[in-house]
Order: structure tokens, then sequence, then C-alpha cells
């Protein structure tokens, strides 16, 4: 089986993991195709930083902290605290020592001409992730998020990272802006990733600044659209908040409710039923929570998304590899 997901950090590497220890006794053989996020990507002390391609990178290849969920495990920061000492901003990035070993070799290989495609791929042949890692372009694409400026009245646009980490995400956010967007195109293969797939996973991603931006990279959504393989997410809202993170400061942002049922009336229905929803949207199937969002079911499923109720906490690997065989369950279910 031909499996592809697209990505953000955190959520969708641990899910990631879980789906490739499900497969390895479910389906063995099966191809795991990931399209990671980078609207995230900072370039800061002349180094390039894909936070969301190193998560999937380093938590698939056993090199993550698991602990802090980003970042590699026995890290030091020795690295950050004399870039402190010098005064030189910004303090707020968390950058490992071990970390920047990989921005270096990226650095170097982006200067000396190379896509970030093949950087990365370059990459992961030190970390063996078990999946075909794909950032969703090669072209820069930033992140920004439109917040109050200084002056009443007026407004300004701060990189993503900063709103996220050194903000904690509490500036209110009236939108963000994908700088470099309408000028990039998907990364090789990552069209035929989506168009030539058995199954397409939307995992507990954050819905607008990871899965939201990979979308918006032209052609994308469309490929989507267009799949004949089944198209099954898994809401990373459960009882009404992020599990982890800030997503609720994102979908606010956006005018979007935080909660299951409302993240999936977001993405929308692929085949909404008569009197069900108006344009096609993304979704066969919906996964939530089983003990906190069992009324999604009722609410969902007569739009055209066939949405099923089962525990989603990715508590260990085992918790995660049966969510991720919940959703190819509901996968064979509504393919069509
Ligand atoms: P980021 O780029 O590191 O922020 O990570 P992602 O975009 O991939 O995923 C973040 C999302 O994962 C957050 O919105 C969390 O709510 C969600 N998440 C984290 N842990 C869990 C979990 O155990 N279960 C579910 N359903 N969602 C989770
Ligand atoms: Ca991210």
């Amino acid at each position: 089986m031909r499996i592809t997901v697209l990505a953000g950090g955190i959520g969708g590497a641990r899910f990631t993991r879980g789906l490739l220890h499900h497969l390895r006794t479910a389906a063995p053989g099966s191809e795991v195709t990931v399209i990671g996020n980078t609207g995230d990507d900072i370039r800061l002390f002349g180094l390039q930083i894909c936070p969301d391609l190193d998560t999937v990178m380093y938590s698939l290849g056993d090199g993550i902290s698991v602990e802090r969920g980003w970042g590699r495990e026995d890290e030091t920061f020795t690295i950050k605290e004399e870039l402190a000492a010098y005064g030189v901003q910004p303090g707020w990035f968390g950058l490992g020592d071990r970390d920047t070993a990989t921005h270096l070799v990226r650095s170097q290989m982006l200067a000396g001409g190379y896509p970030l495609s093949a950087v990365t791929s370059a990459l992961c042949e030190r970390w063996q992730p078990g999946v075909r890692l794909i950032p969703m372009s090669d072209d820069r694409v930033e992140t920004h998020v439109i917040v109050d400026g200084d002056e009443p009245g007026t407004r300004r646009a701060i990189h993503f990272q900063e709103w996220w980490i050194k903000h904690r995400a509490a500036l209110p956010a009236h939108g963000f802006v994908l700088v470099g967007v309408d000028v990039a195109k998907p990364a090789p293969g990552v069209l035929e990733a989506i168009s030539d797939t058995d199954l397409l996973l939307l995992p507990p991603s954050n819905p607008v600044v990871s899965i939201g931006t990979i979308l918006q990279v032209a052609g994308i959504r469309d490929a989507v659209l267009a799949t004949t393989a089944p198209v099954v997410g898994v809401s990373p809202i459960v009882g009404g908040a992020p599990v982890r993170g800030m997503a609720d400061a994102c979908l606010s942002a956006i005018g979007v409710e935080t909660s299951a049922a409302a993240v999936a009336r977001h993405y929308g229905a692929r085949q909404p039923t008569p009197g069900g929803g108006d344009a096609a949207g993304l979704l066969d199937g919906w996964l939530v929570h089983a003990a906190s969002d069992a009324g999604a079911v009722h609410e969902l499923t007569p739009l055209g998304i066939a949405t099923r109720a089962v525990p989603l906490l990715m508590t260990d690997l085992d918790a995660t590899a049966e969510i991720a065989a919940a959703a190819i369950d509901l996968a064979e279910s509504v393919r069509r």
C-alpha cells in the first residue's frame, strides 16, 4: 500500500511513527511518503532552519528529544549561550548544538545550489526515517503573522516563530501571510505522491499553519481534491482544545471554532451530501476523540464526512498505532 501524509511537526511526526509501527505487521512493504510543512522555516545566524522537517526526520530516526518533542535528544545549548553572550538577537529560538550541525549541513548544501528536497534526502540518509520525506516546496515560503502594531490602529507582520515561541501565540493574530507562496511550486514528487497514492492521511497536525500552509502551495489542494485515494484526517482538537500547543490561537485567527467538528467543517467534505454542504472539500473521513467528541459523528456524517469516534491520544507507540489503524480502516470503508 502507498500512503501519503501531509505533516507539520510534532503531531505529524508522532502519528507517522505510529503509522509505521502499525504497518510493520499489518501491511509490510507499504511505502509511506511524508510531505512536510516548510512554512515554519526561518533563517537565523546564516542558517536555514526547517523545524517541521527536522521534527519528522529526528522522530522517525530515533534522534528526537521525546520529552521536548522537537530538537535532538541529549542536547546541549552552548552555541545559544555563546550567542547570547554576544548579545545577538533573537535569543528566543531553541538552537541546540547537535541540531546546529543539521542546520550547517543544510545551509551549506543550499548555498552549493542543491534544492531543499535533495538536501532533505541527503540528511535522511543518516536518519533513515523509513519514509520518503519531501518538503512541500523547494522554494522559500515563510509564514508571517499579522498582529497589532505599536501605534493604535496599525498592524505589522512578524515571523511565525517569533509569534509562536517568543510570544507563545498570545499576541492576538489577525491572520497569516505566506511570504513567497504566490510563486512557490510544489517540490518534485509532491503532486505525484498525492495523485498516485492508495491513501492520503491528514495527521493531527495544525490545520492552519501546518496542513493549511501545505495546501496553499500551488496545485497541492487541487491534487488532494482530484486524487482517487480516500482522504482521512485525524482531529488535533480534543474536547475543544489542542492536545498540545496553541492551535486554538491559529484557528481563531481564521475564524474557525476550536472543536473537532469545526476543523472537519473547515476542511470540508469531498462529496457533500445533497443539502449537506457547498464547495467540494478535502475529507472523506475524520476521526474524533471518543471520550469527548463522539457527538461530532452525528453532526458530520450528514455533511458527507464519514466520522468515527476512537481514542485519539498518542500517549505511546501502541496507542498511536491504533489511531493509524483506525484511520486506515475508515479509509477502506469509504474507498470508492
Ligand atoms: P507542530 O508543527 O510541532 O506544531 O506540529 P503539528 O502541526 O504536526 O501538530 C500539532 C498538533 O498536534 C496540535 O494542534 C496538537 O493538538 C496535536 N496533537 C499533539 N498531540 C496529540 C495527540 O496525542 N492526539 C491528537 N489527536 N492530537 C495531538
Ligand atoms: Ca510547525
